[in-house]
């Protein structure tokens, strides 16, 4: 094991948009395979054409892409080295058909041609005995028809005559399996809790219990990480191995916790109504007609996305809690990730946005700004929208919230907040805002420095306290009670705009 490549696939299915869980799979089988300078191979699942969904594919490779968790090798990615990727395209060269022929030689598999009927009938005779989970083992297989139970010459006729039949695992009846899982520690089973799994179905695609397998051996996949769903069949898993003879091929597990619902209780629903996405990029399901709105859509940052996804089960074991791709490569180990579920919290998803929003330069946030404003029919001058930017980034999560904040920057107010009008508009205030108006007029250097000084001084002659007509100030300037640092906002406005603006607001409030 030590001297083996470091390899980890991202092996997901293609049925349906691939949610926020499958993405934090992928990336932290990324971060190791990058802080191990190994490869990140992208794998897709195809074996059950009931289940493919058209465009998945797709979706999957494009939100990797868009958070930076990109593969080296495999579908869409590489040099084609282990080429190919699609598990369809591998069944077609008789890979699994090969790997399940050497299992029945070895007398670990065997052919079972039970009906759908007599299954159902097995499940309810199991049942009325009160078998707590009734299945296909090493008890209940004595009494079905497959190739242990049936005279061998009946197995040929069967075989020869293409009668309908699956691959199934032999497990044995009484056998302790034990593996080690890096998340988990060791895990031990009975292999009487373990049933005969199907390993070929009867149109010859494999399950994903054999095909995952053949294709980690045939990768040289060094570790196998995935969603905690799948640690009951591990112990399947391991007895493949065993009995192909490649145990020493096998990949280390990590079985990753839940990601669960913010209050704890249960799973996360890729139809959760926290209003925060479940899915990274916008997702239309064609068979159930639903739409999931994606982060990148909804304006998330991809940075602040895959940072809050590491958080999900993962701590760096100190306070830290804003991490670049790269110092989560540095920092990661699957050691410091939980066993128990990582609760969900749509709250702190969007203080992650925040962080990276302040932490953008006001370039590159004009630059996702001056969309938004032209599609509300504004231009305006890369400088000032810059300016803009870097006064509203303060009370923001999101750059769409800057017009809602800031569009006073570029249209004059046409109504006044009229709780604060009501509240503070009175005669001496209305005579501080003309008179501060004209002081205004007169000042040749218009920086917030220079125009606060003016206020002030201009409150103390006319006789009311500043603190009493700062907010009726901002109402004449901009409409709203709130936003950005007051005299910052008077310097950007500029001196003209400012007193055209008092002027107006003077002559409409009366
Ligand atoms: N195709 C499986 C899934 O989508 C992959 C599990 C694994 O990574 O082994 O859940």
């Amino acid at each position: 094991m030590e001297n083996r490549r470091v390899r980890l696939r991202f092996a997901p299915s293609p049925t349906g948009g691939l949610h926020m869980g499958g993405v934090r799979t992928a990336l932290f089988s990324y971060l190791f395979a990058k802080k191990h300078g190994g490869d990140f191979i992208l794998r897709i699942e195809d074996t059950d054409q009931t289940r493919y969904v058209k465009g998945a594919e797709e979706y999957i490779i494009e939100s990797l892409k868009w958070c930076g968790i990109e593969p080296n090798e495999g579908v869409g990615f590489g040099d084609g080295s282990h080429a190919p990727y699609r598990q369809s395209e591998r069944k077609e060269l008789g890979i699994y058909a090969k790997y399940a022929q050497q299992l029945i030689d070895g007398g670990h598999a065997y052919y079972a041609f039970d009906s759908a009927e007599e299954l159902d009938a097995m499940r309810k005779r199991l049942e009325a005995a009160k078998v707590v989970a009734p299945q296909y083992n090493s008890v209940s297989r004595q009494n079905m028809r497959n190739s242990l139970t049936l005279p061998e010459d009946e197995v040929k006729k069967l075989l020869d005559a293409s009668t309908p039949h699956v691959i199934r695992l032999k497990v044995p009846r009484n056998e302790e399996i034990r593996f080690h899982d890096i998340i988990r520690g060791w895990v031990v089973v009975n292999s009487s809790q373990v049933d005969d799994k199907v390993l070929l179905k009867s149109d010859g695609m494999p399950t994903y219990h054999l095909a995952h397998i053949v294709d980690d051996i045939e990768m040289e996949v060094s570790h196998a990480v995935r969603g905690e769903e799948w640690l009951p069949s591990a112990p399947s898993h391991v007895l493949i191995y065993r009995y192909l003879g490649m145990e020493d091929k096998m990949p280390l597990f990590a079985h990753l916790p839940l990601i669960l619902k913010t209050d704890g209780n249960g799973k996360l629903s890729k139809r959760d109504k926290s209003g925060i996405p479940m899915f990274p990029l916008n997702w239309y399901d064609e068979r159930t007609k639903e739409s999931y709105v994606g982060y990148r859509e909804s304006g998330f940052f991809p940075e602040a996305f895959v940072n809050m996804l590491a958080m999900l089960g993962w701590n760096p074991g100190t306070t830290q809690e804003i991490f670049s791709m790269e110092e989560l490569v540095q920092a990661f180990s699957f050691e410091r990730v939980n066993k128990s579920g990582a609760k969900f919290d749509p709250e702190k998803t969007k203080w992650f946005n925040q962080q990276y929003l302040r932490m953008k330069s006001d370039a590159a946030l004009a630059a996702l700004f001056i969309p938004i404003l032209k599609e509300k029919g504004i231009t305006a001058e890369q400088h000032f929208v810059e300016n803009v930017c870097r006064l509203v980034k303060e009370k923001a999560h999101f750059v769409s919230e800057f017009w809602a904040n800031g569009n006073y920057f570029f249209i004059a107010p046409s109504a006044y907040d009229a709780d604060v009008i009501k509240k503070r508009w009175n005669e001496q205030s209305a005579n501080f805002i003309k008179t501060v108006t004209e002081s205004f007029k007169g000042l040749t250097s218009f920086t917030a420095a220079e125009t606060e000084s003016t206020f002030k001084e201009t409150a103390e002659k006319v006789g009311v306290g500043a603190g009493q007509v700062m907010q009726l100030f901002r109402v004449c300037l901009s409409g709203v009670g709130g936003g950005p640092m007051l005299f910052e906002m008077v310097e950007l406005l500029g001196k003209d705009e400012v007193v055209k603006r008092l002027e107006t607001a003077i002559n409409s409030i009366n």
